[in-house]
């Protein structure tokens, strides 16, 4: 009887569950539920993109993960037919200081991950909440823990650290970094596309509603844009990324904003929406052509291209630069705007193959590689969670 692995992406108020089947790791289905708790829709679409239900509530629907999650399932169950379930891996967005490793979650490691929750408020809940509903509708069937901070756990110390007391540092007060399920997918997909440069030195960026970009030695992240929370680092969709701290501090005193507010101000109302005041999407922006649009985007490649300077000298220079995600797989202008006028670090972009979205996106002199490669964290998670069941002893 063949298996599959499912992959829960559990956020604020959607799940995304992907089906893949373990021979192979096909991707057989993709199931995205939204509004929970709001207007609860669903909607399933097999492994080409073709949808095969749409459901959604008008009252009384769903309204919380684990109602959600039953949906799913319930209408899961005549889809997989014959097929098992032999793992659930789910993206947890922290593993603390420890974990550079997925793990299978039992009582003891789910009562660590609890206690991380006010490292990301956010989002640690929300996963969480994915995993108690899939460990009650699927007994017996080991549930896995892919981090988003796990592929950067070796980091040195001096990319670990902020200026502060000692003891905060001790404390978990670091820089964690986050995207780790991406970076570790374009890590190995490198090595299929260009073997030559996968154990160089790469600076990968995933540019997408959330944004950062990451160095990586002999397959290894040393360095990342983003710290303590993923709001550090590059202006995002809603988020501001770097800020000084002296902000924060002013709109406590002058302003009287709380933490709530500035929780607000930070994660939801800054990045390009905030600097447009028009849109977080970067297609609305290129299609407005507003003073302020072109402003956000200019903001936004700035700081790309300020950080692709500073993760360059961590990597003591730089073999091959990659785009992912939403903005850096599929917009070209955003990918030209970051290279432009970079021939002094050896970047030089092939216009014509850059238009195109070719995987090799680099003019044949350029002394620095530039691709074009898709992400894929789910994948990345089913990946690790077969790979963990096989460790110990499992299909
Ligand atoms: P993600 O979070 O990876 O799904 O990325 C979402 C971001 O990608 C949004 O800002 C989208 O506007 C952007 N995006 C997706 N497709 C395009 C496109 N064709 N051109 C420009 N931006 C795009």
């Amino acid at each position: 009887m063949s298996g599959v692995v499912l992959v829960v992406n559990a956020g604020s108020s959607s799940i995304k569950l992907e089906v893949f089947a373990t021979d192979g790791l096909a991707r057989l289905a993709n199931l995205l539920f939204e509004g929970i708790g709001v207007r609860p829709a669903m909607r399933a679409k097999d492994g080409a993109g073709a949808v095969l239900a749409e459901r959604m509530w008008a009252e009384g629907g769903p309204a919380d993960h684990r109602a959600a999650l039953a949906e799913v399932t319930a209408w899961l169950a005549p889809f997989l037919g014959e097929r098992r379930v032999v793992a659930v891996g789910h993206r947890v967005v922290h593993g603390g200081p420890e974990h550079a490793l997925p793990i299978v979650v039992d009582a003891a490691a789910r009562s660590a991950l609890a206690r991380l929750v006010p490292l990301a408020p956010l989002h640690q809940p929300h996963n969480l909440a994915g995993i108690d509903a899939m460990a009650a509708l699927y007994p017996g069937v080991p549930q896995v823990a892919c981090f988003d901070t796990a592929f950067h756990r070796g980091h040195p110390f001096v990319a670990d650290a902020f200026g502060l007391p000692r003891t905060l540092y001790d404390e978990g007060i670091r820089r964690y970094g986050f995207h780790g399920l991406s970076y570790e997918y374009i890590s190995g997909r490198l090595v299929e596309v260009a073997p030559e440069i996968a154990a160089g030195r790469v600076i990968v960026a995933h540019l997408g509603n959330g944004a950062s970009m990451c160095a990586i030695r002999q397959g290894r992240s040393i360095d990342s844009t983003m710290g303590f929370t993923a709001v550090d680092g590059l202006p995002m969709g809603t988020r501001t990324g770097q800020l000084d701290p002296g902000v924060m501090l002013h709109l406590m005193t002058a302003r009287g904003m709380d933490a709530a507010a500035l929780t607000r101000l930070l994660y939801n109302e800054s990045g390009l929406k905030g600097l447009s005041g028009l849109s977080s999407d970067m297609r609305d922006l290129e299609a407005a052509g507003t003073a302020q649009a072109r402003e956000a985007i200019a903001y936004f490649v700035y700081r790309a291209r300020k950080e692709l300077g500073a993760l360059t000298a961590a990597l003591g220079g730089l073999d091959a630069l990659v785009f992912t995600a939403g903005i850096g797989e599929n917009s070209p202008t955003t990918r030209a705007a970051i290279c432009a006028g970079m021939e002094w670090l050896g970047i030089a972009l092939d216009d014509r193959a850059n238009a195109a979205g070719e995987t090799v996106i680099s003019a044949p002199g350029s002394r620095v590689r530039i691709l074009r490669i898709p992400t894929d964290e789910e994948r990345m998670i089913a990946s690790h969670a077969l790979a963990l069941l096989r460790a110990r002893g499992g299909p």
